[in-house]
């Protein structure tokens, strides 16, 4: 089976480069599936979950949004933060969702649009640590 290699990489330093059969990520166009020998691209990604095939396994990791650059045998993702499914802090995603919920609920004249993505953020991880 042919692979790709796959870095993630975020400002905090890289979370995983690894070989691949396919990978699957949600550009904000659409879905995008990808394998060795596409096409190079580069889209921006969707607060989402990247995907990451091999031997009939699929890795998750979630991503903050950022873009994904694809070359025929490398597709490197570069997110303001990015976490393997295993390593996300469930109680940490929790309490970040409640706090981005409160404010969005209080009529303050608050940052509605950062708040909205910090729950994005959070419902992402936890969709993604449950799977
Ligand atoms: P919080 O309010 O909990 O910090 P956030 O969405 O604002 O959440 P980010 O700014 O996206 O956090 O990320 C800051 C750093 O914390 C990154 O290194 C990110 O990977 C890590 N991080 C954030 N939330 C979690 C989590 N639930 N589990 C593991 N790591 C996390």
């Amino acid at each position: 089976m042919k692979t790709l290699t796959v870095s993630v990489v975020t400002p905090d330093g890289q979370v995983l480069e690894d070989e691949y059969e396919m990978v699957s990520c949600k550009a904000e166009t659409g879905e995008l599936g990808i394998l060795p020998g596409h096409i190079p691209l580069v889209a921006p990604l969707a607060i989402s979950a990247l995907r990451l095939k091999r031997n009939n396994e699929e890795h998750l990791v979630a991503v903050s949004g950022g873009f994904i650059e694809v070359r025929p045998d490398k597709v490197t993702v570069l997110a303001p933060s990015a976490e393997r499914a295993e390593d996300i802090d469930v109680e940490r995603a929790l309490a970040a969702k409640e706090r981005a919920e409160k404010r969005l609920a209080e009529q303050k004249d608050i940052d509605k649009v950062r708040a909205e993505a910090a729950l994005q953020r959070a419902l992402n991880r936890l969709e993604i640590a449950r799977r």
